[in-house]
């Protein structure tokens, strides 16, 4: 990818750098070469573009570990607004099923712009249908025409309808396809060096739309590939009670008996976890993308973040996708986790700081990026520049106002040292162009 060699980002009013110390720098600049961060300090010097920073809050880029992108293309259609994930399910399912390649690409760029332009600089994404020849790297396609750090997860569902799934039959897949295409898309698109742009994952949609058999073959696979594993888990109560009753045990249990506990594996939701589950994600550092908006939409629960936290699971934040939250602002997500703590748990649960450092740092944790989260040198130049000098943040003592107050949208996004977004707009695709194409696929599909 192309990337400007050399950037000086000057005169941030402070810098917020989620480093190990957690240091926040008043006044500080950040040299970025070759899409990492060379150097932080004071006066620093550069021949490449200066990005001045002055009435800016500077952090790293935000990390989402939990999306559906091509679900950007159908927000707030009404049969599905009220209803709990199930009845939501098969409200979508059909119109999904209307889908193909060119929905699947655009829908992705809509997603992947709308979280940058919210400060996300590395999301993943857990693509699980794939209708009239759509294809994982139409997504991939859409991250790099975007500029955006991207995880793909190759998802997939084979029990339909006439199996006793959720899913009709049209959109599951026979699961010896659903592994040799995985297999492709991993040979094809994974880079596992240090500054990936693009890393794939293994994602079966969840325990309710695969096999057992799917689920373990799915996590040899992955291990052989050297690559994470992905998927849905106690979302709800119906979610816990269908593992009861089909699996004879709770989901967390199956999961470890499947092979689907580890560092190398992140679970969405989590919002029924008990004190037991939550002792074996932490012994295990299996991570959790906790998505606080979905969860209020979709009425799902609180998911007990304050417990994973102080047990040691590695938690990250996720919009999930555009159909169940309807926003994919990742800062606004930040805020809802923070808010959520709150009310189960009282006005010191969960701090801005915390908020955004599970954003960060936590994100590319969970996502086994040691090389990204944080402004550091020699980490990723995936930087967000905030501007606090407009009405959102006007009166604010604090950066903490990022969380409190706002903004929610950023003025610059670097990454990998490219800018992504440049005074508030898509710097490399043509947005207002996207948004009309995607209105019209979106009138396409209304059935
Ligand atoms: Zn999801």
């Amino acid at each position: 990818m192309q990337q400007a060699s050399e950037m000086l980002i000057k005169s941030a009013q402070v810098v917020v750098t989620m480093d190990d110390q957690r240091r926040e720098l008043n006044g500080a600049d950040i040299r970025v070469q070759n899409g990492q961060i060379a150097e932080i300090g004071t006066n620093l010097q550069s021949d490449g573009e200066v990005i001045l920073a002055a009435g800016c809050v500077v952090t790293p880029g935000l990390v989402n570990t939990h999306h559906h992108l091509y679900q950007t293309l159908t927000r707030a259609v009404p049969g599905g607004q009220n209803a709990l994930l199930f009845g939501w399910l098969k409200t979508l399912y059909p119109i999904w099923s209307g889908f193909g390649p060119e929905e699947m690409n655009i829908s992705a760029q809509i997603g992947l712009a709308e979280l940058a332009l919210s400060g996300c600089t590395l999301t993943s994404d857990h693509l699980y249908l794939y209708p009239n020849g759509s294809r994982l790297d139409d997504t991939i396609d859409a991250a790099k025409e975007v500029g955006m750090r991207f995880h793909p997860t190759r998802g997939a569902m084979s029990i339909g309808e006439s199996d006793g799934g959720l899913p009709p039959d049209a959109l599951v897949e026979q699961e010896a396809a659903i592994l040799e295409d995985t297999i492709r898309v991993i040979d094809a698109h994974h880079d596992a060096s240090d500054g990936a742009m693009v890393r794939v994952g293994v994602a079966p949609c969840s325990p309710f739309s695969v096999s057992r058999d799917l689920m373990r073959d799915a996590a040899i696979l992955a291990r052989d590939k050297g690559v994470m594993l992905h998927t849905h888990l106690a979302e709800n109560d119906e979610d816990v009670a269908y593992s009861l009753e089909t699996f004879g045990c709770r989901p967390g249990q199956y999961a470890e008996d499947l092979g689907w506990t580890g560092d190398d594996v992140w679970h969405a939701h989590c919002v029924k976890l008990d004190g037991q589950e939550i002792d074996l994600f932490a012994r295990s550092r299996t991570g959790v993308a906790h998505c606080p908006c979905s969860n209020c939409r979709l009425g799902s629960g609180i998911a007990p973040v304050r417990d994973m936290r102080d047990a040691g699971v590695p938690v990250g934040l996720g919009v999930d996708g555009s159909a169940s939250n309807d926003v994919g602002n990742l800062m606004a997500e930040a805020r809802q986790a923070m808010l959520l703590q709150r009310v189960s748990r009282g006005a010191d649960a969960m701090s801005a700081r915390e908020a955004l450092e599970i954003a960060t740092r936590g994100g590319a944790e969970v996502l086994g990026r040691s090389d990204c989260g944080q402004i550091a040198v020699g980490k990723r130049a995936d930087i967000a520049i905030w501007d606090v000098s407009g009405v959102e943040a006007a009166g604010s003592w604090d950066p903490a106002a990022l969380l409190l107050a706002g903004p929610t949208q950023v003025k610059h996004l670097l990454v990998e040292g490219r800018q992504v977004v440049r005074d508030g707009q898509m710097a490399t695709i043509d947005l207002p162009r996207v948004i009309e194409r995607q209105n019209t696929l979106a009138q396409g599909l209304m059935i």
